[in-house]
């Protein structure tokens, strides 16, 4: 399944196989090159890339900017480490607090290790807060959840090929159906609650688009139970569904709309990763109000690289191209023609059975079972038109290219979709 027909390709394959641990299952193709909404194999063929490496690559390839501030502060301080401080940490403390407005931020390097840290912050939060007896927090979880790899994050997955002989287990989750909010309320009403971590919209599982009140009625039920509302948006923030966080719904406000109690479903920790560097460096980050984030005292969390000065500049010029361009606006417009022409299409076939999503993270829903390959031999194909994605299950392919791309290549992108498709009515 993995062979290509380029034996400059097949070479990069063939000594990944033999010397890199086999813990992914790459479609068959080999990059070097990338700018904007392209990707370019090791033979020179192009491609529109429509997984932007999970959402990381929001604001394009190789964008100028980004790079730029990162090659700039690799040539003059890369690492200090915590032990001291240096001149750029506090700049994008500063920065990305103000910009999604929290009091503070704790950095990081991967999503899953800022999803760690909203835990460890949530247990001692009910501890010291909420007065939860020692070593009894729950949080709430969800199925079909993905927060990442670690130990603890597989411990609360329903992923059997994330889990299975990865025990034991870390103890203290509690999993409940997604958009259910009857069995939120139940879960809601034991006293060990410290917090609900929850998706605003379920990527890995498939672009689960929930209820449009699900988050805030959730943040209200949260909120009523004195417990923490933990939103991972390490996916679906940073614009990629249409606005800088989908906890903020369909609204223009990108995030910036607290006040509006009715449209916006602040968090009190706000998870973000992958985009935060707009894929040029791993940047994460864990933000919350100060009654939240004085729970951390010096030597209790903390990363040899989280917030180090690479990283901080890359941060801060990765926030700033999402707002100078208008990344969150133009997803928004091109999510919804995307969905309105593959829609069209669907009119037609029974190839494909509904496209779901928000902004640009989208995904069909092709007529197969969740353990056929369609999808998969669909993706090969798209990949031989020259476009590249990747299914999340058997039969559904997630489509989510970066959002700085323009309608004319979106049209060309959905002639080359709508295409590949017809070859498999
Ligand atoms: C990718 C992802 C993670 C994990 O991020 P890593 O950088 O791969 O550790 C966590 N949560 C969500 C929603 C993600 O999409």
């Amino acid at each position: 399944m993995n062979a290509v027909e380029s034996k400059k390709a097949q070479h990069f394959i063939d000594i990944e196989d033999a010397h890199g641990a086999h813990n992914y299952h790459p479609l068959p193709v080999v990059l070097e090159r990338g700018e904007g909404v392209y990707v370019w194999d090791v033979d020179g063929k192009r491609y529109y890339d429509f997984l932007s490496a999970y959402s990381a690559v929001n604001q394009g390839h190789c964008h100028p900017a980004i790079v730029g501030a990162m090659d700039q502060q690799a040539r003059t301080l890369t690492l200090t480490s915590r032990a001291f401080h240096n001149n750029k940490l506090g700049e994008f403390e500063k920065y990305i607090t103000e910009y999604f407005k929290f009091d503070k931020v704790l950095p990081m390097n991967t999503g899953a290790e800022a999803v760690e840290t909203a835990i460890k912050i949530a247990r001692k939060w009910a501890y010291e807060k909420k007065g939860v007896e020692e070593k009894d927090a729950q949080i709430i979880v969800v199925d079909n959840n993905f927060h990442g790899r670690t130990t603890t994050i597989i411990s609360f997955s329903n992923d059997e090929n994330a889990r299975k002989n990865f025990g034991p287990y870390t103890p203290g989750f509690i999993k409940i159906p997604y958009n259910d909010m009857p069995a939120l309320e139940k879960a809601l009403q034991q006293d060990n609650i410290a917090g609900f971590m929850v998706e605003p919209i379920q990527g890995e599982a498939g672009v689960f688009v929930p209820a449009d009140d699900y988050m805030r009625n959730a943040r209200d039920l949260c909120k009523k139970h004195n417990a923490l509302f933990i939103a991972d948006e390490i996916q679906t923030g940073i614009a990629r569904t249409g606005a800088l966080l989908a906890v903020c719904g369909q609204c223009d406000c990108q995030g910036h709309c607290e006040r509006q109690e009715a449209t916006y479903a602040r968090p009190d920790i706000l998870i973000l990763g992958k985009a935060l560097s707009g894929g040029a460096y791993p940047v994460s980050a864990v933000l919350a109000d100060n009654h939240v984030m004085d729970v951390i005292n010096p030597g209790q969390h903390g990363s040899t690289f989280g917030g180090n000065p690479v990283a901080a500049a890359v941060g801060v010029a990765a926030l700033q191209v999402i707002k100078d361009e208008n990344l969150a606006q133009n997803a928004r417009e091109l999510g919804n023609y995307f969905r309105a022409k593959i829609n069209e299409y669907i009119e037609t076939t029974d190839t494909v059975v509904l496209v779901r999503g928000r902004g640009l993270l989208n995904a069909i829903v092709i007529n197969d079972s969740e353990e056929g390959d369609t999808a998969w031999n669909i993706c090969l194909r798209l990949r031989d038109h020259g476009l590249l994605a990747k299914p999340t299950h058997g039969n559904i392919i997630r489509f989510a290219p970066p959002l700085v791309m323009n309608k004319e290549q979106l049209d060309e992108c959905i002639a080359i979709i709508i295409k590949t498709l017809k070859e498999f009515e």
